[in-house]
């Protein structure tokens, strides 16, 4: 039996990865589940899987848990409070996987936590890597964690790559990644029509179903600039050596093309419980409850460059893995306060490349050495983004 902590049980990546759970619990004990706010999903997610801690990241939402489960079959379990929490379930002796699902910065002590105690990461939170970058993969090597990537791209370059290959190594033989992309709900709207589209128009993606934050960081494509620089980082490639590739049918989950012009490509419906059972069952597979793909059914697939006129924030992200130090930890940092003010209707989903590259502009990419350096970059940009946003709110 393996113990399993999943950071951000609410969120869309716990819930599909407590329905893969579920399908094994003979192999699976989950051990810890976390929130921030949704108490009333972790406390059905708490009567059917019963861990021995529940973490709310929210005090008053703690509180308040607390007062639910008082009295209940749940009244044994340990409940815990605020974010230190997170760090302490997820280095627990009794935790053998990680699940690292937190959305945004928020994520990134509890994972670096879980890659320093030597724990099986299995990581989704993927603005924690941008941010951290090195720090966060000399953890893993130093403490021999084992690193699986869950983001449905990341995962499919892992299942491409050289037999054993180790996250964060090099793969001599793999000249170059295609990093493939669906182009989000704004693919073919006219250039002109973007400066009005609402947030329930940015997350409504047409392949995948995910929260809210990623949602509208696909429809700018800054997920894909955060994945372009998740890969460098998780599979030791310089930036020139990935190719993003708008694949909008998002059959193909990515490709990985070899020195002897080969090019082997994972495929699978877009259903995110195939990364998740692919990590879990690693190096093993089992079953995820995902319907087998209808190759008939797709008919065709199309592959087609992305547009950095209408992608802004994809150039952005490729001028910040260029420019090293912390710009990747400024650009993320923008990146997130950007995208709640358009969530907020405070901002228009054409300000949000504006906020970035502005507060981009206020730094230089010095070196991110230290954890306390990139925490105060990560401070200073959100200080710097919400000051420009004061300048553009409709
Ligand atoms: P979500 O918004 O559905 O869920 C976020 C989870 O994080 C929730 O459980 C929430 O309680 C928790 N959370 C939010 N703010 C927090 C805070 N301040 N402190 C502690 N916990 C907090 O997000 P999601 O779509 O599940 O995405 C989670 C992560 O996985 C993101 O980094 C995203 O980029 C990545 N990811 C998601 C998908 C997907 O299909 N959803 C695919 C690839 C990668
Ligand atoms: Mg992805």
């Amino acid at each position: 039996m393996k113990g399993i902590c999943i950071l951000g049980a609410t969120g869309s990546i716990g819930v599909s990865t407590l329905d893969v759970v579920k399908r094994h619990a003979d192999q699976y004990q989950v051990i810890a589940l976390t929130a921030n706010t949704n108490i009333d999903t972790l406390y059905a997610q708490c009567l059917e899987f019963k861990p021995h801690y529940a973490v709310v990241v929210n005090a008053d939402k703690g509180a308040e848990f607390k007062a639910k489960i008082a009295g209940t079959e749940l009244a044994d379990m340990q409940v815990l409070i605020g974010a230190e929490a997170l760090v302490e379930v997820a280095t627990l002796d009794s935790v053998d996987s990680v699940m690292a699902a937190i959305v945004g910065a928020a994520g990134l002590l509890s994972a670096l936590a879980a890659a320093q105690a030597g724990k099986t990461v299995l990581l989704a939170n993927k603005e924690s890597l941008v941010m951290s970058g090195d720090i966060f993969m000399q953890a893993i090597k130093d403490s021999g964690a084992v690193l699986l990537p869950i983001d449905s791209e990341h995962n499919a370059i892992f299942q491409c790559m050289p037999a054993n290959y180790t996250a964060g190594h090099d793969a001599p033989t793999a000249r170059r990644i295609l990093l493939t992309a669906s182009g989000g709900p704004f693919r073919v709207t006219p250039l002109a029509e973007l400066s009005t589209v609402t947030p329930d128009q940015a997350v409504a993606h047409p392949k995948w179903d995910m929260g809210r934050k990623i949602s509208v960081d696909s429809a700018t494509m800054m997920n894909k600039g955060l994945e372009l620089i998740e890969a460098c980082l998780l599979f030791n490639m310089q930036p020139e050596q990935i190719q993003v590739v708008i694949h909008p049918q998002s059959i193909i989950h990515s490709m990985v093309d070899y020195i002897d012009g080969s090019v082997l490509a994972q495929m699978g419906n877009p259903d995110m419980r195939i990364p998740i059972a692919h990590a879990m069952a690693w190096p093993e597979r089992f079953d995820s409850g995902v319907a087998p793909l209808d190759i008939f059914g797709v008919q065709h697939m199309d592959f087609e460059p992305a547009d950095l006129q209408r992608f802004p924030c994809l150039r952005l992200a490729m001028e910040a893995i260029s420019a090293g130090g912390i710009m990747p930890t400024v650009l993320n940092a923008a990146n997130e306060i950007a995208v709640e003010s358009f969530l907020n209707e405070q901002i228009r989903f054409t300000d949000i490349p504006v906020v970035i590259e502005q507060s981009m502009a206020q730094f230089s990419a010095t070196p991110a050495k230290t954890l306390a350096l990139i925490l105060e970059a990560d401070r200073q940009a959100r200080e710097q983004a919400e000051q420009i946003i004061k300048t553009l709110e409709v």
